[in-house]
């Protein structure tokens, strides 16, 4: 037998072994059945099967691998990992992870993902859409809001808190809605479209707040007494953590209280004294309960020996002597009530604790576990909604308004931002429906949650700019007809809250990422804090022999893929999705490989590096982004006319993901770790391109044309035709516009002459006394005259009206 066909062998089954994670008995069997055969031929001589002992027996020795490999491997392990803050490590435990692990693992199952339920409306849910929402939306003026009170009218708080706005999370028992993380987010979607402080202010109390750190953690009396005036609108909550010191670095703030005895209602009780200046709190300036974190201290161990409790949350009636509250901050002019608030040694039971005193020091990881849920659903939805609005009104204008004798919409140049957010608006919805139908399986997604909070607050800011550079003019005008300025103003609010984008991305979606959704990494890290040092070493070892295993396995398949250009991976599909599946698994087998080898070369340095951490983290959110569209358009029974917003959106998420790991290979601090990585990812160079022009040409087609695939986009917005809803309105003129187009082209055509395309009421005239077109023809040119010049109009005003009356401002 030839040695090197033998070699050839050899390799092809140690690659096809790492292919498909054999474990490291099968490994050694297969090898020594190899080498056996060939000894037959006299290839592997006495000297071979001596390194081949060498190597296989320790390894597969229990006692002597632990001893020799694993121990010292443990030693260097426990001075190489990054010191972990308790706040950090509280972050990384909390929540749950799904379908992310299987993107971070480097061959996710298409099958799985698909079967996946897709949310659905209940009856109740669907009813509160149609009816208070639909009418609270009616209700809206934003200008209004927006400029002339600086708040919802009187008449809107009424109705949302007597419609049960601010109880969408809480329980029926006590007298909530009790609605699916997935209705709440429709109902978001929808006030969004209309007014970004309606959404504000409803989204706040059922994200993260009093309400729901009470359902999860408060006492029997506290759920009692709280629930039901919170569902009922009696009380108005809000919650305080961020202080001028402490924002992105919250587990730093400076707020405390400390354990006394004192006086209380008359009453003589153990209770705490706390001192605490807050700011940006929503809906702090009229909140009557105030949900405060704070780091609790009991210097006389009046509840335990611990002196330092740590953060924790309580319940303070804000109507308590020694608190400062009620002034307004003025968020780029949304001004949904916001503001700071100050406590100086206000005393309070400690049963104001949420959970009571037994949960003294727990706040910092109930924030975490709700922000895991909330995050997920308030501002991703809210973008969404925004998106969607955005991307009907923006078609309509571009095929209504018309400059060098054609509609806007029709030029290459405009093609391309409304392709944009035609594809994000798709995009957006089925990210919020996939990651709230994760919520209602029961998860806590914390990975998931920050990138939908990431990704859909930065498509939603390039997409309202977008938006308002094909508005041009009409878009930058204020005044009440002006639909884009006011999401555009507010975008970056979005942007920092929660969590500011930057912090997001650079350290949370990759960092919790490359823990919790490892299969080896926390694992590791839990037997490297062991104290009990059998255990550390047993799991430990079970942990590293496991982990070198997939990491030898991701470099087979991405090699591999690389390779066959991923061609003969398999998909769930056979159709235009098929390469879209293909490419997916390569690109999350490639992630898998370059998370390995990122935490093995950089060690605790990983955590410094926030480019790098970025950088894998935008592999991870792609791979989500684009997983979220292919199980839209699976859930939506595959309509091919919806394919070109699918294209577009994941061809988009794959050349970001390309891009992604390019800038991470060149940018590697170690130039040989890099340049073999680019053999193994990139051997024949990056190859994928932006959607192309066709794509994004198809894409402002449907965006500028009634028809099902854009109603299916904007499904759930306001978009009743009453006359007075901007959003209807300009939907029933785009539809007149299109038949008006048909009608001028049959009167140039029976006139054989290019007549310019308005004012359409002359070209009704001309029509009508060539009768060529019938009356109720004429009319429509008419009416539609009206209607585009409406749309086109934008606001003036007299001087003095532009003038503050407040004479402070
Ligand atoms: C309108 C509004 C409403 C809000 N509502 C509430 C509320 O109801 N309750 C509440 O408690 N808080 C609320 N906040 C606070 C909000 O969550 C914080 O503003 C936010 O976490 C950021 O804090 P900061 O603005 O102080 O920014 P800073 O922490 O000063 O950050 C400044 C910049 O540095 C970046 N950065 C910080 N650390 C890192 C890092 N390690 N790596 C990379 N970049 C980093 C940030 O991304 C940001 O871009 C609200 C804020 C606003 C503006």
């Amino acid at each position: 037998m030839d040695i090197i066909l033998w070699l050839f062998a050899a390799i092809s089954l140690t690659w096809f072994m790492s292919y498909t994670r054999a474990s490291l008995s099968s490994y050694s069997l297969t090898f020594a059945a190899l080498m056996a055969f060939g000894s037959l031929f006299n290839i592997i001589g006495i000297v071979s099967w001596l390194l081949f002992a060498v190597i296989a027996l320790p390894l597969n020795i229990d006692t002597i691998r632990r001893q020799f490999i694993s121990m010292p491997l443990l030693a260097l392990f426990k001075k190489i990992m990054p010191q972990m803050s308790s706040t950090e490590q509280e972050a990384i435990d909390a929540g749950t992870t799904w379908f992310d692990a299987d993107l971070f693992r480097g061959d996710p199952d298409w099958k799985k993902l698909h079967n996946y339920p897709r949310p659905r409306l209940s009856t109740q849910e669907q009813e509160f859409l149609d009816g208070p929402v639909e009418q609270v939306c009616s209700m809206v003026n934003d200008w209004h809001i927006t400029h002339e009170i600086a708040d919802l009218p009187p008449e809107i708080w009424q109705f949302i808190k007597e419609n049960k706005f601010f109880a969408l999370i809480i329980k029926k028992q006590y007298g909530g809605l009790e609605f699916s993380a997935y209705a709440q987010s429709r109902v978001l979607q929808k006030l969004t479209g209309v007014s970004s402080v309606l959404a504000s202010t409803v989204g706040v109390p059922n994200s993260l707040g009093p309400g729901e750190l009470l359902q999860e953690y408060g006492t029997k009396a506290q759920q009692d007494h709280y629930l039901p005036r919170l569902a009922s609108g009696e009380e108005i909550p809000c919650f305080a953590l961020t202080s001028p010191e402490a924002g992105s670095d919250a587990g730093s703030i400076p707020d405390y209280g400390i354990i006394c005895h004192g006086q209380f209602e008359g009453k003589d009780v153990l209770g705490m004294k706390l001192t605490w200046d807050k700011r940006y709190i929503t809906l702090a300036p009229i909140a009557t309960v105030l949900g405060l974190a704070f780091k609790l201290q009991d210097p006389d161990q009046l509840l335990s020996e611990q002196q330092d409790l740590g953060i924790t949350c309580a319940l303070i009636p804000t109507n308590l002597s020694g608190i400062t509250i009620g002034r307004r901050h003025f968020p780029l002019n949304i001004p949904f009530q916001n503001g700071p608030t100050q406590g100086d040694a206000v005393f309070v039971p400690l049963d104001f604790i949420i959970g009571g005193s037994n949960m003294a020091g727990q706040g910092w990881r109930m924030l975490v576990e709700c922000l895991s849920v909330g995050r997920a659903i308030t501002l991703p939805s809210n973008s969404a909604g925004g998106v969607k609005a955005a991307a009907l009104a923006t078609g309509a204008y571009s095929r209504i308004r018309r400059q060098f004798k054609m509609p806007i919409g029709k030029m290459e140049g405009i093609e391309e931002p409304l392709a944009r957010i035609g594809a994000n608006a798709y995009l957006m919805d089925a990210v919020t429906t996939m990651s709230t139908g994760a919520i209602d399986l029961g998860e806590k997604p914390s990975v998931i949650s920050a990138i939908a909070k990431y990704h859909l607050t930065e498509k939603m800011r390039s997409s309202m700019i977008d938006a308002m550079d094909i508005h041009g003019g009409k878009g930058i005008c204020m005044g009440p007809n002006n639909y884009l300025a006011r999401g555009y103003q507010g975008a970056p609010i979005a942007v920092t809250v929660e969590g500011a984008n930057i912090l997001t991305r650079s350290m949370i979606i990759y960092g919790q990422g490359a823990i919790r959704c490892h299969p080896y990494v926390l694992a590791e890290l839990e037997a490297a804090n062991n104290s009990d040092n059998e255990q550390a070493l047993n799991d430990f070892d079970h942990a590293l022999f496991g982990h070198i295993g997939f990491s030898i396995s991701n470099i087979g398949r991405s090699l591999w893929c690389s390779l066959t250009g991923s061609r003969l991976l398999s998909s769930p599909y056979e159709d235009e999705t098929r390469r879209y599946y293909q490419l997916l698994t390569r690109y999350s087998a490639n992630l898998a490989m370059l998370s390995d080898i990122a935490m093995l070369s950089l060690g605790a340095d990983l955590k410094r590096k926030e480019r790098i951490s970025a950088r894998l983290g935008d592999i991870l959110s792609n791979l989500y982004l684009a997983s979220a569209t292919l199980k839209r358009y699976n859930d939506e029974r595959r309509k091919t006319a919806d394919l070109p917003f699918v294209q577009y959106a994941v061809e988009d998420c794959l050349y970001d993901i390309q891009h992604a790991i390019d800038e991470l290979i060149s940018n590697f601090p170690n130039k040989i770790i890099s340049k073999i990585l680019r053999v193994i990812i990139f051997p024949l160079g990056t190859w994928l391109n932006k959607p192309s022009d066709e794509l994004s040409h198809k894409v402002a087609l449907l965006l500028q044309t009634p028809c099902a695939s854009r109603t299916r986009l904007g499904q759930g917005q306001y978009l009743t035709r009453d006359g007075c809803n901007i959003f209807g309105r300009l939907e029933q003129i785009l539809e007149d516009i299109i038949h008006c187009e048909a009608i001028h082209e049959k009167i140039c055509r029976a006139l054989d002459k290019k007549l310019p395309f308005y004012p359409l009421n002359e070209i009704a005239e001309i029509g009508l006394s060539n009768t060529i077109i019938s009356k109720a023809e004429a009319e429509l040119l008419t009416t539609t005259e009206l209607g585009r010049q409406w749309v086109i109009a934008v606001d003036d005003f007299d001087s003095e009206e532009l003038t503050a009356t407040s004479p402070s401002i």
